[in-house]
């Protein structure tokens, strides 16, 4: 399976892809984690990318062209995977095209979760990442603060520099003006599921689970 995951960001994406990739079995390819990842480990791709992620801009399409390349056609993705965070600009939806096709994937689904504004600065400004195992929490939600539930160690959340209030302010933007015309790329084209985001996360996971159940029926 094949699935373009979408939405604003803060909307649950990352968290509903985790969760997916688990069920179905098929790989989480979030370009968030990938150029997070770059930027700790100071590589050339991070050096590039840094300030851009941290001010919450977007990173150039051709920079993105080479990495979601490499990350669709690799062995690892064989099976199927998630692309959580890209496309997100009109001219990378595009540059995919091509990809895809080149390798012979043609059952694209599109989600897309939806949710107000309010909710996701509310949220954002509460979203912690572990530092170890890049599990994403709800600071407020939590009972143990200084515990990561997933991989139990301890002292490891941060909060990512682009969940500050200013920073989230220009994400919304760049997501309302540059990747909202992606979903009208796509509209037509693949199936499209449309998910409420404000539900809970396991309301959320299974719509979308009986969403593409009915889909392969
Ligand atoms: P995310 O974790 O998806 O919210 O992405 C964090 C940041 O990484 C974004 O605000 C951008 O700076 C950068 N980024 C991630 N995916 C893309 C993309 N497809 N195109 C451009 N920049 C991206």
């Amino acid at each position: 399976m094949h699935i373009i995951i979408f939405g604003a960001p803060g909307v649950g994406k990352g968290t509903q892809a985790k969760i997916l990739s688990e069920k179905l079995n098929i790989r989480h390819i979030s370009t968030g984690d990938i150029l997070r990842e770059a930027v700790k480990n100071q590589t050339e791709l991070g050096m590039k990318a840094k300030s851009i992620v941290e001010n919450g801009k977007l990173v150039p399409d051709d920079i993105m062209a080479l990495l979601i390349k490499e990350a669709v056609t690799s062995k690892d993705s064989s099976n199927g995977f998630i692309l959580d965070g890209f496309p997100r600009t009109l001219n990378q939806a595009q540059i995919l095209e091509p990809i895809l096709e080149e390798i012979g994937i043609n059952d694209l689904i599109f989600i897309q979760i939806k949710a107000d504004d309010d909710k996701i600065i509310e949220r954002l400004s509460g979203r912690r990442v572990c530092s170890n195992c890049n599990f994403i929490a709800n600071i407020k939600l939590l009972k143990d603060q200084n515990r990561c539930p997933n991989c139990g160690l301890e002292n490891t959340f941060v909060k990512r520099k682009d969940d500050d209030e200013e920073v989230v302010k220009r994400r919304l933007e760049v997501y309302n003006s540059t990747t909202l015309p992606v979903l009208e790329f796509y509209k037509g084209k693949v199936s499209l599921i449309v998910v409420d985001g404000m539900k809970s996360i396991d309301t959320v996971s299974n719509q979308i689970m009986q969403e593409l159940d009915s889909i392969g029926n």
